[in-house]
């Protein structure tokens, strides 16, 4: 369990004033100057020593990612843009660092962009997120009056601006290139990759894009050492982790903890325990409601971090972690997130824009019974003929949840399409779900 003097994030709950003043006091902007002044090589360095892995679902290591950027200077400014469009379902991290805790996000911003010699910085905020929007901007108009931004940044002599974006509500635009697209104004459609965007990004220009949460955490990396970082959690997944914990929990939080910790750990210290007590555990979806979810014979000693859950034919994902009691209908569960990828679809593949309203419909009729058991292979296939097919991860998204349902509650679609055709008549209507979501 995570000791309170490794918390990175000290105001999460906001108990304490998330302004420039608090944000001294907690001991954000210290030394920041001083870290530039080091060079951009010293601090990828200490980012790649640390350990620490995106946030933001993939877990691909941070300070490699920022050494893809381009050494030379070819004339295109470099830019660093922040994945704010926190839409994943069962995901609240980012939103509580914006608003209560926004200037370790805004330090962080300055000390990547120099990392990556970014003189602008774009936060792309969701677009429901109002109130961390205006937080946000707040903060930054702070930092500027400070001088912490701006020309001189902290008097490191690094010119800096940052700039507050918001979406308009799409879920797709949390796609790192859709993002992109989005910022420039245009439909948020995500582009063929290569070119990736540290060589053609934001403007057609080097830019690299990051999770909120993984930007907030460097300048604390590199105040309080790598080493320390590198110490805390298990080998190859170190660090701290926000994980939120949503479902059937007594008490649903966010809370901050040490990458590794088991999932028993993780819902009995902080969430008052599974609704009903651990017996009453039915499956729990581990990282967000795109990976496939994890039955509770497998939830004893699970460990929560990337290269467990990876294992296990699941994944960390962004640590939103979706707890699910007996009471749950889980077919219809999952035939819930299958609505929502079928409406967040972009449309420009076809895997993904004809399969996932196909599984959609077939997992309507799941729900009911309403089909033969030789369609649970055919529905299997078509997520596996969806998966690695599309330009993005969206497609991999809508297949894995069923995947993961078909893998491990089998017995329980082939119950509910025995139950159906014992009785077809006592059978509920789903197959106007379309109309009541
Ligand atoms: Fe669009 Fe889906 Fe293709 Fe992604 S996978 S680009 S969301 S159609």
């Amino acid at each position: 369990m995570l000791a309170d003097k490794d918390r990175i994030f000290t105001n999460l709950y906001g108990q304490h004033d998330w302004g420039l003043k608090g944000a001294l006091e907690r001991g954000t902007w210290d030394g920041t100057a001083d870290f530039i002044k080091k060079g951009d090589g010293w601090i990828v360095d200490q980012i790649k020593a640390s350990g620490l892995r995106g946030r933001g679902g993939a877990g691909f290591p941070t300070g490699l990612k920022w050494s893809f950027m381009p050494k030379g200077d070819d004339g295109r400014p470099h830019y660093l843009v922040v994945n704010a469009d926190e839409s994943e379902p069962g995901t609240c991290k980012d939103r509580e660092i914006m608003r209560h805790d926004p200037h370790v996000l805004i330090e962080g911003c300055l000390i990547a962009s120099f990392a990556m010699r970014a003189h602008a910085c774009y936060i792309y905020v969701r677009g429901e997120f109002i109130l961390e929007r205006v937080r946000l901007q707040a903060a930054i108009d702070q930092a500027y009056e400070a001088g912490l931004v701006g020309k001189n940044a902290c008097g490191s002599g690094w010119d800096f601006d940052i700039y507050v974006h918001h979406g308009a509500g799409a879920y797709i635009c949390g796609e790192e290139t859709a993002l992109i697209e989005s910022l420039e104004g245009k439909k948020g459609m995500p582009r063929l990759k290569p070119p990736f965007p540290a060589n053609v990004g934001l403007y057609g220009a080097p830019s690299t894009v990051n999770n909120v949460e993984s930007i907030a955490v460097t300048p604390t990396i590199l105040r309080r050492g790598a080493s320390w970082f590198a110490g805390l959690g298990t080998p190859n997944n170190v660090g701290t982790k926000l994980f939120c914990i949503s479902g059937h929990v007594n008490n649903p939080c966010t809370v901050e903890e040490e990458m590794g910790i088991t999932f028993r750990e993780l819902v009995e210290t902080h969430c008052g325990g599974v609704r009903g007590g651990w017996d009453n555990l039915k499956c729990v979806i581990p990282g967000g409601s795109s990976v496939p979810m994890i039955p509770a014979e497998q939830c004893d000693d699970l460990a929560m971090d990337f290269d467990t859950l990876r294992g296990l034919g699941s994944g960390l994902g962004t640590a939103a972690v979706i707890v699910m009691d007996k009471s749950t209908d889980v077919i219809k569960a999952i035939q819930r997130l299958s609505y929502f990828y079928k409406h967040e679809s972009c449309g420009q593949c076809t895997p993904c824009r004809e399969g996932t309203g196909w599984m959609w419909r077939v997992m309507t009729r799941m729900v009911e019974g309403r089909a033969e058991k030789r369609e649970i292979d055919m529905l299997f296939d078509v997520t596996k003929q969806i998966e690695g097919h599309t330009i993005c991860a969206l497609g991999d998204a809508a297949a894995w949840p069923i995947q993961g349902l078909i893998k491990h509650f089998r017995h329980e679609m082939e119950e509910r399409i025995d139950q159906f055709s014992a009785n077809p008549d006592k059978a509920g209507s789903v197959l106007n779900v379309e109309a009541a979501q």
